[in-house]
């Protein structure tokens, strides 16, 4: 009897172990997905949900691992920011992206977070739009950590409408990162070789966009269903190239009156790269080894359409369930080719947005827009009525420039001349606070809104002043909405993992979008990103 227990006991051992095996022989992920949804708020998740299906965002959440509260820790919360802190796990301040275009000090001219003079574009004739790289990234992204950690073998693509977005989470040892030109192609530079794959090459020449063009735009669902949003063709809309802001959208006259970039302003900017996603996992055989790869995939069509129609439009609302659809069939696509629990995926966006500031406005809040060539005409018209001449290089995102050469050649005290322009700004109706750069760099923990300001901050990038707006005081035209600002509704975003090794659950602690790239880099048992302080998300790797 004893012997036939020990056998029996053996042979459980067995079982267990090979069961065991099976479920965890993969000690990583054969992929990660990550998605960025571009100016996704939290809110939308709950405000969507009765309309969404079960297999798309609700999937992630109901499957996956929820953050309920996660926040943007720095200020100008912009797009190109945004990529770069969730890839690299740190801010503007150590990666130096700024902002998605600023006044370059040493040039005296703007630049965009991604310029980059020596390489040229692949994919298509245009000139500008593929003159990009990651050059301007300081810090090394999760994706680099992988590319190191795996002698270069895990393959690493980042694709979206938006250059910036497949750029920066693509990182500077990418494969590939491909972006949306306004030919209706899917480009790239000789950053990242001499000429496009095949595969993409192909699916340029078969001009996906068309078939998307062709069939226009309505209501996905019947009108009753858009009961969380404000009646269509509402004054807080602005115009989808000049077509006035209501359902349907007539797609082939505004293609035919300009060119194939209208699609980034219509959902389908979102499909078009869901599938060039999946032509690129199953051309590249991205997740088909045991050695991880990396696809980074940017949603940018909710943020041009937030921009234009607001948070709170049918046609925003309309683009979040037609993103619900695409999302739950590339989760289907990703089950089918690398297969269920194999992949992670995690899910957040680059920012959050603003509230329509006439809609707040129009309901009793003392809110107001704000133009920023106003404030930079401003500006100088107080410098010359007080200087006798302008001091003033550059206003833009939040930060004054301030000539330091003609202060000196005038024989003015520096720290003076910005005293005069910080009392003159902190006098305005919208100013909520206004720092100077020795204020800026002597950040302590007790001033909540300098740390947003300090964690943003570049020294050898940035100006000399730094203003923060008063709550719902938005730096926009009247209609549509944006996003740049510390507050709430501009950090607050979703943050999901779902997939291998995520078990299901939620917490609503607060967390900041700087801990998603160590948190995935001890998933992937890989170096973290060169600047990442190291303050993970313990709920997703402790079980
Ligand atoms: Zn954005
Ligand atoms: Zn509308
Ligand atoms: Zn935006």
């Amino acid at each position: 009897m004893y012997k036939f227990i020990q056998k029996m006991k053996k042979a459980l051992l067995i079982i267990v172990s090979l069961i065991a095996t099976a479920n965890f022989a993969q000690d990583k992920p054969k992929l990660v997905v990550g998605i960025v949804v571009d100016q996704m708020k939290m809110e939308y998740l709950y405000r969507f949900s009765n309309d969404f299906s079960e297999n798309g965002f609700k999937r992630l959440m109901n499957q996956g691992y929820t953050f309920h509260n996660t926040h943007y820790n720095y200020m100008p919360t912009y797009t190109a920011p945004g990529h770069a802190s969730v890839y690299t796990g740190t801010t503007p301040a150590v990666h130096g992206i700024v902002g998605n275009e600023w006044f370059n000090k040493a040039t005296g001219k703007e630049m965009y977070c991604t310029d980059d003079e020596t390489v040229s574009t692949i994919g298509d004739d245009s000139d500008k739009e593929g003159k990009m790289s990651p050059r301007n990234l300081q810090s090394s992204t999760i994706t680099d950590e992988l590319k190191l950690s795996t002698n270069f073998k895990g393959k690493v693509i980042g694709m979206s409408i938006k250059d910036r977005g497949a750029i920066l989470p693509a990182g500077h040892f990418a494969d590939w990162a491909f972006w949306y030109s306004k030919t209706g192609a899917f480009i790239s530079s000789t950053y990242y070789g001499e000429k496009l794959p095949d595969w993409a090459t192909q699916f340029n020449a078969e001009k996906n966009y068309l078939k998307y063009v062709n069939k226009g735009w309505d209501l996905l669902k019947p009108k009753e269903a858009y009961n969380e949003s404000l009646t269509d063709n509402n004054p807080y809309e602005g115009k989808l190239y000049k077509k006035a802001p209501f359902m349907p959208y007539n797609l082939q006259d505004m293609y035919d009156a300009n060119d194939a970039g209208v699609l980034r302003s219509t959902p389908f900017g979102n499909n078009l790269l869901a599938d060039f996603a999946k032509k690129a996992i199953e051309s590249e055989n991205l997740g088909k080894d045991n050695i991880t790869d990396f696809l980074a995939v940017s949603f940018s069509s909710t943020d041009y359409i937030g921009h234009v129609l607001g948070p709170r439009s049918i046609e925003l609302q309309d683009t979040y369930l037609r993103l619900d659809e695409t999302i739950a069939d590339f989760l289907a696509y990703l089950d089918k080719t690398v297969g269920k629990g194999s992949y992670l995926v995690f899910l957040t966006a680059d920012h959050a947005g603003a509230e329509n500031v006439t809609y707040l406005k129009d309901n009793k809040y003392k809110v107001d827009n704000i133009n920023y060539k106003n404030i930079q005409k401003e500006l100088k018209e107080f410098s010359e009525t007080t200087f006798g001449e302008n001091l003033v290089l550059d206003y833009s995102n939040y930060n004054v420039f301030i000539d330091k050469n003609k202060v000196k050649s005038k024989g003015l005290n520096l720290q003076d001349v910005k005293q005069v322009f910080k009392d003159y700004l902190q006098k305005q109706d919208y100013i909520k606070r206004v720092y100077t750069e020795e204020e800026v760099a002597n950040a302590n923990a007790s001033d909540y809104y300098l740390n947003f300001v300090s964690k943003g901050y570049d020294p050898t990038q940035n100006g000399e002043l730094v203003m923060i707006f008063k709550p719902g005081y938005v730096e926009y035209s009247s209609t549509g909405t944006t996003h740049g600002s510390p507050y709430s509704y501009d950090t607050h975003v979703p943050l999901i993992f779902f997939g291998w090794n995520i078990q299901k659950g939620a917490t609503h602690d607060r967390k900041e979008i700087t801990q998603i790239a160590p948190t995935i880099t001890q998933m992937l048992k890989i170096t973290m990103p060169n600047s990442s302080d190291g303050k993970v998300l313990l709920e997703v790797l402790e079980k």
